[in-house]
């Protein structure tokens, strides 16, 4: 296996136990990044020589190296991805009554670039890098060995592959179901498993939306940003009184109907497309009031360098979704851009508290699930962030 010199005190943060190299970290007058194919085993050294682990280079990528190993000349084989994925699927098992799960949350379950949703016998991949790109079929084999799946999909249209130069055209192996169903917190969700724009479900929310639910009784609920209904139906199915459902795709409000009626029939459901900015505003222009909200907007920080633009976009959204707020109504405010952490997000809800003029206590702080576990060393690996927050 060749190696890959850092620079000097470029090691540290490695050596703490963080798993990415940075292009400019890297002595490339040594050890030339060009020298490497994508998706290339190296061992990892230090100014001096002395071996920090192993990884896989990208010479293309801005993170042109992921660590798997602390050993030096280790391959990432098929025994290392078997022996990772039997780790993550046990820490799902201990947790979960049943087989819906992320069971792999790249970096968090030491196997960088690589997300695999769990839906009972599918399976949705997500491989992010070269390097898991060039391993598909040593995945493919230890999955089917620790969890026989009937179906895969490759969802490969995601940025990441961008980045890397891979394809982004979808590929299937085995009889992929149109629709999956999805047991969460006492209701029965229907998603897409592999068409539309959207697939699939979001399984970070999961303890978010059971504490949501906490404050459905009696409650006329608003689920902004809503995609398949994930907060409003199981706020419906906990006895809210009606839930009216916002976002921008249609077939999303379709799932909505579709899950209302097989959670709460009896509940009263509206559903609202459009822009959530411009809705927002006329729901509040018309008068109308709720008593629990959830705001669950897409990442409005992709990159650093939006991260201003983006701020003032979690403002306003915020300051949107408070006013339409009964007394005493309780507001549920997700983001899940790492770039905003939760102290901002809180000064976001601070701010619309002040601009409204009414005080608001945080009830409940939440993030991602145990099934999208973040690295110890690595705070890039933890992005979600959700509130409960109680406008008097
Ligand atoms: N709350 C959902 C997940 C939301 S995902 C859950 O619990 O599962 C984000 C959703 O925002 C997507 O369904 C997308 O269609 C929608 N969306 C994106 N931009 C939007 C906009 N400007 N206005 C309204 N909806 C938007």
């Amino acid at each position: 296996m060749r190696s890959l010199t850092l620079k000097k005190n470029e090691d540290r943060r490695i050596r703490a136990g963080h798993l990415w190299v940075f292009s400019n970290e890297v002595d490339t007058k040594k050890t030339p990044l060009t020298d490497f194919a994508p998706g290339e085993e190296a061992t990892l050294l230090d100014v001096r020589g002395k071996a920090l682990g192993s990884l896989c280079v990208n010479p293309a990528s801005l993170i042109c190296g992921r660590l798997h190993s602390r050993r030096p000349d280790t391959p990432l084989d098929g025994v290392l991805i078997r022996e990772r994925l039997a780790t993550a699927l046990s820490a799902r098992e201990r947790y979960f009554a049943g087989p819906w799960y992320r069971l792999c949350h790249g970096e968090g379950d030491y196997l960088p670039g690589l997300v695999i949703d769990r839906y009972g016998d599918h399976l949705t991949l997500q491989l992010g890098t070269a390097a898991m790109e060039a391993r598909k079929p040593l995945l493919v084999s230890a999955l089917e060995e620790l969890v026989r799946p009937a179906s895969l999909f490759f969802d490969n249209d995601i940025p990441a592959r961008g980045l890397e130069g891979l394809s982004r055209q979808p590929e299937s192996s085995g009889p992929v179901p149109e629709l999956l169903e999805v047991p969460e917190n006492g209701c029965r969700f229907t998603v897409p498993a592999a068409l539309g724009q959207k697939t699939g479900w979001f399984y970070d929310q999961r303890a978010n939306r059971r504490e949501f639910a906490r404050y459905a009784r009696g409650a006329d609920v608003l689920d902004i940003f809503s995609y398949a209904g994930g907060f409003g139906v199981t706020a419906a199915a906990n006895g809210a009184k009606s839930v009216t459902f916002l976002d921008a795709s249609a077939p999303a409000l379709a799932l909505c109907r579709r899950n209302m009626a097989a959670n709460a029939p009896d509940v009263a459901a509206e559903t609202i497309e459009g822009d959530a900015f411009q809705r927002l505003s006329e729901l509040a222009a018309a008068g109308r009031r709720f008593s629990l909200v959830s705001l669950d907007p897409p990442a409005f920080i992709k990159r650093r360098k939006d991260a201003a633009q983006g701020l003032a976009a979690y403002r306003k959204i915020n300051l949107l979704a408070a006013s339409l707020l009964a007394p005493g109504g309780v507001l549920a405010s997700s983001s899940c851009s790492h770039h905003l952490d939760g102290a901002e997000l809180g000064r976001a809800i601070a701010h619309a508290a002040a601009k409204l003029g009414r005080p608001a206590r945080i009830l409940y702080t939440g993030a991602q699930g145990p099934d999208h576990p973040v690295h110890v060393a690595m705070p890039e690996t933890a992005y979600l962030k959700c509130r409960l927050v109680r406008f008097d």
